[in-house]
């Protein structure tokens, strides 16, 4: 299961009338994309700097890191909060990091690559 703490950008929505949008429309718009039934604009499903993340969404997110035997993280330098926080729910047993650069965390966790997200990902099996 994936949650995207951050939105999606294949989900998007009108900020006047709510109407939902998906990418293959924001695509083929010209400019600034606009609602077909009311004129509004629409905007990406994302979080954008001082937005706020959903809240359900951390919420099942904390809940798969607790309830995890293995927490594998993917891509982040784990300096930015809400998220980089949310490791210390983790009760599992492994936690392995792959990101290019060093994390905080690194001397705590059980298997770290700090090499290239994309090579490491390929080779796993
Ligand atoms: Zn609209």
């Amino acid at each position: 299961m994936v949650y995207e703490l951050h939105g999606t950008i294949h989900q998007n929505f009108c900020q006047k009338c709510g109407r939902l949008f998906g990418l293959d429309y924001i695509m083929n718009s010209k400019g600034v994309p606009h609602c077909d039934k009311c004129g509004g604009v629409i905007k990406p499903n994302v979080v954008l700097y001082e937005e706020a993340l959903d809240e359900d969404t951390i919420g099942r997110s904390i809940n798969a890191i607790m309830t995890c035997d293995m927490l594998i993280i993917v891509g982040t330098s784990l300096r930015v909060y809400p998220a980089a926080g949310f490791i210390r729910y983790f009760k599992g047993r492994y936690v392995v990091v792959i990101n290019k650069d060093n994390t905080p965390y690194d001397s705590n966790c059980d298997l770290v690559f700090n090499e290239d997200v994309v090579s490491v990902v390929k080779n796993l099996k």
